[in-house]
């Protein structure tokens, strides 16, 4: 069984029309093995379809540039990648802080009319570091780290590094997890 510590990063807005239909741009990830190695790593930006220009909002949270955005694939393409990365070969389950990941994968795949049945092998790591360690409710990654006694390294809302940082809380609890 190979872990899928995913992260991602989405067109937002501070103030959200009901027409904005938030998109993927990034997706960070890291290949954990049985025995708890990371043995790969998969970060890239992708570019949206409805709404390719980036709100400042959007920039300032994440750091995402428009230029990072603009010389990006699209999600068709990208989730092509992606897919062959983590190796459906081989078993896999994907982990994300919460299940906000997972939907948003839905919403992409339903928007490019692609398959959903790999996003089926999840495990929201939050909502089991709750039940572990006896919360009465699902804390955020930052607090998470922070109850650890990890530093939360790189910048918070980048894909990549929020998969790093939540990998930590992953590797700490690497015997618990609930497949
Ligand atoms: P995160 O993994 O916490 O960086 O969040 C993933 C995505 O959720 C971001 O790329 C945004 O699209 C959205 N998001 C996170 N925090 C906010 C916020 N405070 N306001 C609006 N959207 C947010
Ligand atoms: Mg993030």
């Amino acid at each position: 069984m190979n872990y899928i510590v995913l992260d991602l990063e989405a067109t937002c807005w501070e103030s959200k029309n009901k027409a904005d239909q938030n998109e993927i741009i990034e997706i960070g990830a890291l290949k954990i093995n049985e025995d708890g190695n990371i043995i790969g790593e998969f970060c890239e930006f992708i570019k949206p379809i409805l709404n390719p220009q980036l709100s400042d909002f959007c920039k300032n949270l994440t750091t995402i540039t428009q230029a990072d955005i603009d010389t990006a694939d699209t999600y068709n393409i990208v989730i092509k990648r992606f897919k062959k990365w983590i190796n459906q070969a081989e078993p896999f389950v994907l982990c994300s802080w919460g299940f906000y990941d997972r939907r948003q994968f839905e919403k992409d795949c339903k928007l490019h009319k692609l398959d959903k049945t790999w996003l089926s092998n999840h495990i929201s790591l939050k909502h089991q570091y709750a039940e572990l360690t006896n919360l009465r409710k699902p804390i955020g990654m930052n607090e998470a780290l922070r109850r650890e006694g990890f530093k939360l390294e790189g910048t918070h809302h980048r894909g990549i590094d929020d998969a790093r940082n939540i990998e930590k809380i992953f590797d700490a609890y690497f015997d618990y997890w609930v497949i």
